[in-house]
């Protein structure tokens, strides 16, 4: 492997070779983790691979997630089984051998509130969630759920309001560093060769005559000047920004995406007394408490968003959102002047139905990814 740095220096070799030196056989755009894992998977197969982004490393969503690495117990409750075995596969992965540095295990409580009938329900539910992580998994994998009694919720996070919860379902996830982990995809992949250049941005793509694309025009954010970069494939991994690319490729490629906002509180570690993470339910979707370092991250929300999607921010409403949802189960109620930082991501949601003019609550829509070719091959 060559060296893995990432500074002013290597970022204008990288982007000298990919203006003059030979035709690239893959061009990604977007330095989210999709594309740093496109371009991770494309140089270890021995193809010559660069990658651009418009902003820093993780500059879009990917650094303002819950920074979960979950198979998603809500995706279950909507009987999406495909998409959270493969989630828990991947958890597993990422836990065990791809980053244990990186993503760490993290138990969290489910709240039972209703006495006879809920244990069995949750359990069942969590047990498959469990028993898919385990089946065909060929890694360590995490505990199986515990019981706890409403004293056990009590020992486990004391800052549980009495009376909030009759007992709990303890399982556990993974939780990693969002933009830590895009950085490390965009080292390795420079280690294998990979040129990688942020703040490089692309704005507009090249056709030959049979209009494929063979490559793209890009601007150095840091001294102004544009170029262009050849290349067999172009892959856009552009997130939100995907319709933006697909218009530049003048094609009707087809993807709608839906830009659904979702943010975060952050709140001093000592100010809620408590070992473990929280899952509760709100009418519209779930809320985790996560605890992270010397910090408690409370969120999210799932609202689409219509506005400019280059800066996404929290509202008040979306924060006084949050604290309502978390003071439901919490003794000691949250006040905006506990809240220490927010942060708001914006989720790239394929919207179903744009072929039959239908809509589907942000909420609902999958979360499966998809590729999609522009052109023929
Ligand atoms: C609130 C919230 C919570 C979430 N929680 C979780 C979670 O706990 N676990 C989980 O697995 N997922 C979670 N997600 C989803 C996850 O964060 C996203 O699926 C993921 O980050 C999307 O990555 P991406 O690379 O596709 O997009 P992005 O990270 O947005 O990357 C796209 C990149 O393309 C760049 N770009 C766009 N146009 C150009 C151009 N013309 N030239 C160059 N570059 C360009 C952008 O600058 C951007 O950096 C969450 C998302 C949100 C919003």
């Amino acid at each position: 492997m060559r060296t893995t740095v990432l500074n002013p220096e290597s970022r204008q070799a990288a982007l000298r070779e990919m203006a003059n030196g030979p035709e690239l056989d893959v061009l990604v755009i977007g330095g989210g983790v999709t594309g740093a894992g496109v371009a991770l998977d494309a140089v270890t197969r021995g193809l010559r691979t660069g990658i651009v982004e418009a902003q820093d490393w993780a500059g879009g969503t990917s650094r303002w997630s819950s920074k979960l690495v979950h198979g998603g117990l809500r995706y279950l409750q909507q009987l999406d089984f495909k998409l959270v075995t493969e989630a828990l596969h991947e958890r597993e992965r990422l836990l065990y051998t791809l980053a244990p540095h990186l993503v760490k295990p993290v138990p969290f409580l489910y709240p039972i509130l209703h006495r006879v009938w809920e244990r069995p329900y949750v359990t069942a539910g969590i047990g498959l969630y469990d028993t898919l992580a385990h089946v065909g998994s060929k890694v360590a994998s995490m505990p199986f759920h515990r019981h706890l009694s409403e004293r056990g919720v009590q020992k486990a996070f004391p800052s549980i309001k009495p009376g909030a919860m009759v007992g709990a379902v303890k399982y556990w996830d993974g939780r990693v560093d969002d933009a830590r982990l895009v950085l490390t995809l965009i080292r390795t992949a420079t280690g294998y060769g990979a040129l990688a250049a942020s703040r490089t941005k692309v704005t507009g793509l090249i056709k030959n005559a049979d209009d494929a694309v063979v490559g793209a025009r890009v601007t150095d954010l840091e001294t102004g000047d544009s170029f262009e970069i050849r290349a067999r494939k172009v892959i856009a991994a552009t997130g939100v920004w995907t319709e933006e690319t697909q218009d530049m490729a003048d094609t009707d490629g087809g993807l709608k995406v839906l830009a659904s906002k979702g943010i975060h509180i952050v709140v001093p570690r000592e100010r809620i007394k408590g070992e473990v993470g929280l899952i509760l339910q709100t009418e519209k979707s779930v809320l985790f408490v996560i605890p992270w370092e010397h910090y408690w991250i409370i969120g999210t929300t799932d609202t689409p968003y219509e506005q400019d999607i280059s800066a996404p921010v929290a509202t008040a409403a979306d924060i006084d959102y949050v604290i309502e949802h978390a003071n439901v189960v919490l003794d000691d109620p949250l006040t905006r002047e506990d809240v220490i930082g927010s942060f708001a991501g914006l989720r790239p949601l394929l919207q179903p139905g744009v072929k039959d003019g239908t809509e589907t609550a942000s909420t609902k829509v999958s979360r499966e990814h998809t590729v999609q070719k522009w052109f023929p091959a």
